[in-house]
């Protein structure tokens, strides 16, 4: 730790200073569902380096084709053939995805929806939520909800968090930013401020602030709002794309976006991220009305990090496992909950949830969210990761394909543990 302070801004990545976590863990390895430190300890893992590693740690079929690819050495960027291999799959399994363009993260793959947008409409406002985060350049991240919570006022009128006035260059006032999951205020709004207007973007599930679904027929009255004013449906599916099914939480929920973004679990660990859309606005990109560029994008390696993930997912539709094994941790951690007294709530879809203390039940909005006991979540996950299990610091699970029945097992009975012991 003292000679990452020397060279390293801040030492230690964010997530333990922002949870305190008393330790700073450096890890050597992962395989499957383990990580190992640097003391040779072993943790069963269920943040999967903040959400990519859907196959788990060194999946031999990506890590074969990494090797494979880079060998073949680094074609020039955008002109090989295994890059229309990959947009072609991509197409083929995303409802929206007529198609797009790779780039490195989901920040950049934002950011280039947002032009896109504009220059579709001509507009230059984007309409976003309360609780999600879209990336953390300085055009996306405006609004970022954490900062300014304190700040917000009546959940009748569209506000702009005060934390990015004073900053020079400030484009906070490109953003008007309404609660979540509520469908009557967003048509109001939009109706109003159809002409200033670019896009909506929205998580389809609230992912970043809780794990929270969106209500019933809220996605599709997005569609519908954005139908009638000819304003761009942008779907952030960084985190549930390829998490939710193969063609991301739109096939989900089906509902068809006119833009989307994928990011994390499309490249294992790899920086690959896309922008998807329908024709109409993907041709500005193709007209060169809208630029998109960089050098890295599309490199040998991260197009075959890209085609072995999805080959793997397609051939071994890993979902229904994922999906049920969520569940059966869902459930468990409910029960060891209530056993042992604990205000817990375990919320979310499976193959990701969240765990609250102190919320009272199931949330349905970003402010519930603020409710939220931290420094007892602190204990839990810094429990958690004592005994063996890492959690992301803000009680998110990631369950991957590599993960058992043992692993849920083994989960089960630490949680209740360490439930005990807080
Ligand atoms: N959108 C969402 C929904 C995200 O969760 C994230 C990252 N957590 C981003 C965008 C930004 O992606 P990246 O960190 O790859 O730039």
């Amino acid at each position: 730790l003292d000679r990452a302070k020397k060279v390293l801004a801040g030492g230690v990545s964010s997530e333990f200073r922002k949870y305190n976590h008393p330790h700073a863990i450096f890890y050597t390895h992962g395989r499957g569902s383990r990580i190992y430190d640097v003391d040779g300890n072993e943790y069963l893992d269920f943040t999967l380096s903040q959400g990519p590693l859907i196959l788990g740690h060194s999946h031999p079929q990506v890590l074969k084709m990494v090797a494979e690819y880079s060998e073949s050495g680094q074609l020039y960027a955008g002109q090989h053939i295994r890059e229309i291999e990959l947009a072609e799959k991509m197409a083929e399994l995303i409802p929206s995805a007529e198609s797009m363009r790779f780039c490195l993260d989901g920040s950049e793959a934002v950011q280039t929806a947002f032009r896109i947008a504009r220059a579709k409409t001509g507009r230059k406002k984007f309409l976003r939520f309360e609780g999600h985060y879209h990336g953390w350049l300085d055009n996306v991240a405006y609004g970022i909800s954490t900062p300014g919570i304190d700040a917000l006022g009546d959940r009748e009128k569209p506000n702009v968090f005060p934390w990015t006035a004073g900053l020079p260059d400030s484009s906070a006032h490109d953003f008007i930013i309404l609660p979540w999951n509520d469908i009557d205020l967003v048509e109001r709004v939009l109706h109003e401020r159809q002409d200033e207007i670019a896009a909506v973007i929205t998580e389809p599930i609230m992912c970043n602030n809780g794990c929270i679904e969106p209500k019933a027929g809220f996605l599709q009255g997005l569609r519908d709002c954005c139908d009638r004013y000819g304003i761009t449906l942008i779907f952030d599916e960084v985190i549930t794309g390829f998490r939710m099914g193969l063609g991301g939480a739109q096939s989900h929920y089906g509902v068809t976006p006119d833009l989307s973004i994928f990011a994390k679990a499309m490249g294992s660990g790899y920086p690959i991220s896309a922008i998807v859309g329908k024709s109409d606005w993907m041709d500005l990109v193709a007209q060169g009305k809208v630029i998109h560029a960089g050098t890295m994008n599309s490199s040998n390696p991260t197009i075959a990090a890209a085609l072995a993930t999805l080959t793997v997912l397609e051939n071994e539709l890993p979902y229904e496992r994922m999906f049920a094994l969520g569940r059966k941790l869902m459930q468990g951690l409910e029960s060891a909950a209530k056993e042992t007294g604990h205000d817990m709530t375990v919320q979310g879809v499976g193959p990701m949830f969240v765990t609250s203390f102190g919320v009272g039940g199931q949330m349905t909005d970003y402010r519930d969210t603020l409710l939220a006991d931290k420094a007892k979540l602190g204990r839990f996950v810094a429990g958690l990761h004592d005994a063996g299990i890492r959690v992301i610091g803000r009680g998110l699970w990631y369950i991957s394909a590599a993960h058992t029945e043992d692993d849920i097992a083994l989960a089960l009975s630490t949680a209740r543990q360490v439930l005990k012991s807080i």
